[in-house]
């Protein structure tokens, strides 16, 4: 039956209160628990999501496994067939999508929220093109033996997601999961259950019971209970690093098989020939201003070249400054909220010891004056000046709209200090001579390296960290072949 589009979030929001989605269904958690789910902008509770515990995850584990043997036996062009057309019905699906996802994340509509609705939907469309490529190999390895090589799938995948593009960062396990005959879990993030949700809901419509199936619940009670399931064979996780290391631990025990995607403070290499144009609107969008600055890819650490640094931090304080704050779903905003309290003082913490640090503090944009976001988790953007390399504000990742810019003299000197840092996710170098783009991109430790832009996460573009930003590589073919199947090998002795 298909699912029609519900416009107004806050129905939608009631409508998917207190559920998991399991076996095709929504169901209410065992203990019959639930917590709620606050609008970022308002305080004012939106609806509940089920605190999934052991319990839940048994059953939804159970369900994945009886419904992947049939899944993995189908032609794997059947499968990726089923998955582009999720891919259709989310597209049709994705202004409600996107309203929801604003409401429940605080992340401006027309900005981001919309943006993320569109990529998702993308993502299954292209994963589902991606099933004839789960090919293998014949290897010479006796003129009396055919020998060759499959790619199996790995069984039930556990999936675990953070709240900052639940959505985008969901399809980016779930799509190749699928297509490569996996069944999967999704453990939803606290904060944002209720999206994630209703993209599970609208799958049903073309997917069979149990193949994709959705739990809500903390970390240590519901995710941690995933990761140690027995019948869960892979883990792909998104967030932080200090999580990322108990899941990783916890999966060691199983011996299973890890993605993680973690943190980052990513270097932005403005040179002394870039196009000065180019390179602010690449810092805004870089850094993701209009998400509060809450993405692990944020261009956080900007280090500009001394001939243009003054010209550079006015100019990008002065584009910041034109940024509307406000209500997420008003079409006029461009900045939403901080998702949480929890990170709200978490953020304004680091502003207070940037200070304390003795960097600059350019305090841009203004709050909403609107009584009804009065209690909202609104942060002004931070660009902070004359910044200590050693400083914690230029060490530690933020998650929030807090930049620091640093002058430097010498290509050596920006690159050394671009590669001084515990993260290795992304990095972006600004210059119009090629071999400066050439060398740069050759020696920045990261693990996704663009020369004048700064784009996200792209289907078919293999994205993932190294050093503490993480393990593996999501969003391309080969992740999808590497992270989610196996390679057996086959000899057929003739003789
Ligand atoms: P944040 O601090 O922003 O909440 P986390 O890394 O803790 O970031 O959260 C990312 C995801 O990991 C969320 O879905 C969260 O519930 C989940 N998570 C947190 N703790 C655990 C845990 N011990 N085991 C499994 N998943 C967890």
């Amino acid at each position: 039956m298909p699912i029609d589009p519900i416009l107004d979030p806050s129905v939608l929001a009631k409508e998917l209160s207190g559920y998991h989605l399991i076996n095709g269904k929504l169901v209410a958690p065992k203990n019959g628990k639930t917590f709620d789910v606050l609008n970022p902008a308002t305080g004012k509770v939106i609806g509940q999501a089920a605190d999934g515990d052991a319990d839940d995850v048994a059953i939804a584990v159970a369900a994945a496994k009886a419904a992947q043997k049939d899944w993995a036996e189908r032609p794997a062009r059947e499968r990726g067939k089923l998955l582009a057309e999720c891919g259709r019905i989310l597209m049709s699906h994705a202004e409600e999508l996107g309203r929801l996802v604003a409401l429940e994340s605080g992340k401006a509509l027309r900005t981001e929220s919309r943006v993320e609705a569109s990529v998702l939907a993308d993502m299954f469309v292209f994963f589902g093109g991606l099933a004839s490529e789960l090919k293998g190999e014949t290897v010479p390895f006796n003129p009396n033996m055919m020998t060759l090589t499959t790619r199996e799938a790995v069984g039930v995948v556990g999936a675990i997601i953070p709240w900052n593009v639940p959505m985008m960062l969901m399809a980016i396990k779930v799509a190749p999961a699928l297509v490569a005959g996996n069944a999967v879990v999704v453990k939803s993030a606290e904060d944002t259950p209720l999206a994630v949700l209703r993209v599970c809901q609208i799958m049903q419509e073309v997917l069979p019971a149990g193949v994709f199936n959705i739990l809500s619940g903390f970390g240590p009670s519901c995710g941690g209970p995933l990761v140690e399931h027995k019948d869960v064979k892979k883990v792909s996780f998104t967030g932080s690093v200090e999580t990322g290391r108990t899941v990783y631990r916890a999966a060691a025990e199983k011996l299973i098989p890890v993605t993680l995607e973690l943190g980052g403070k990513s270097p932005m290499i403005v040179m002394g020939d870039a196009d000065l144009d180019k390179a602010i609107a690449g810092a805004i969008g870089g850094m993701r201003f209009t998400r509060q600055g809450q993405s692990c890819t944020a261009a956080s650490r900007m280090l500009v070249h001394e001939s243009l640094h003054d010209e550079f931090v006015k100019r990008l304080i002065d584009k910041v400054n034109t940024l509307k704050m406000g209500d997420p779903l008003d079409e006029e905003t461009d900045i939403g909220t901080i998702i949480n309290r929890k990170q709200f003082d978490k953020v304004c913490g680091y502003i207070e010891v940037g200070e304390k640090e003795g960097a600059t503090k350019n305090e841009l944009s203004a709050l909403p004056t609107d009584s009804a976001l009065s209690d909202g988790l609104f942060v002004r953007p931070v660009i902070f000046t004359n910044v200590d390399p050693n400083a914690r504000i230029a060490r530690e990742e933020i998650f929030g709209p807090v930049a620091c810019v640093f002058k430097f003299k010498t290509f050596e000197e920006a690159l050394e200090l671009a590669n001084d840092s515990d993260f290795g996710l992304a990095a972006t170098v600004w210059t119009t001579d090629l071999k400066t783009a050439l060398v740069a991109t050759k020696r920045l430790e990261a693990g996704f390296v663009q020369v004048n832009q700064n784009l996200v996460v792209q289907p078919n573009l293999s994205y993932g960290g190294i050093k503490l930003s993480g393990l593996g590589k999501e969003a391309s073919l080969e992740s999808m072949l590497e992270h989610f199947t196996y390679k057996k090998t086959i000899i057929l002795n003739m003789e």
